[in-house]
């Protein structure tokens, strides 16, 4: 039996609270469950900036790399002041996540990056980001569908994205447009010049890139782990990241 691939995962921090829990790293179970579905063996990975030797040795042990959603990047790591309107921010978890790209970047390990992860993805190859998308680009489209108690789904599909032609997310999707859903205040303002732009939403954001060469390389904007049960083309984007990963 081939040998099932091991995804790494950065996780985030979780502050402790006196009298209820110490400090903890914490992730989603919907990532970790897709991956596991389409038989990875999902590693979480801790958030040690402060020892990168450790840190190494655990992005040696990996074939490819998984980059989940969360809070904000910190406007710093791309040399912009913090504003008012950028949200809660993990600069540990920003240290760990591109010092892990770059590792991945360097050995041609395959990539796949969700919503904060298209965001630090284009961070780690020298790209900036919008701190609020409805703050900083008025005219573009709602994109803050994020869960309530009264509107809890994460399902919801927000805006279409058009996927360019060619490009190796159009041979995953199969399809010109796709519906998405969209729970992400932040994206990309300049691109990485490694990077294509290869789906945009109906107002000119960034929902989709990937690299220009062979490497496995993709990010989308949008959250694909909670939708793979509903439409075939978001579960084919964890399988083709597991086939390259396992071909890696
Ligand atoms: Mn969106």
């Amino acid at each position: 039996m081939a040998r099932r691939p091991v995804i790494g995962i950065a996780t985030q921090n979780l502050p402790g609270v006196v009298g209820e829990r110490p400090p903890c790293w914490l992730m989603g179970h919907s990532y970790v469950e897709e991956l596991r579905k389409v038989g990875a063996i999902p590693w979480l990975i801790p958030l040690l900036p402060h020892d990168p030797d450790t840190l190494q040795e655990i992005f040696r042990r990996l074939d490819g790399v998984f980059i989940t959603g969360g809070v904000d990047v910190d406007p710093r790591s791309y040399g912009e002041e913090k504003t008012p309107w950028c949200g809660t921010t993990d600069p540990d978890r920003d240290a760990v996540e591109i010092a892990l790209l770059r590792y991945a970047l360097d050995h041609h390990l395959p990539v796949f990056a969700v919503c904060r992860g298209i965001q630090i993805l284009n961070v780690a190859c020298g790209g900036t980001l919008y701190q609020d998308v409805a703050m900083q680009v008025p005219a573009a489209l709602k994109h803050d569908y994020f869960p309530t108690p009264q509107q809890p789904s994460r399902k919801y599909l927000a805006h279409d994205v058009a996927v360019q032609p060619g490009s190796r997310l159009r041979s995953i999707l199969g399809e010109c447009v796709v519906p998405v859903n969209s729970m992400h205040h932040q994206a990309i303002k300049s691109l990485a010049p490694n990077l294509r732009a290869t789906a945009h939403a109906p107002d000119g954001i960034i929902e989709g890139v990937e690299g220009h060469g062979e490497h496995y390389l993709i990010g989308v904007q949008w959250h694909p782990e909670e939708l793979t049960d509903t439409q075939p083309a978001m579960a084919r984007l964890f399988t083709r990241f597991i086939d390259a990963a396992r071909a890696a």
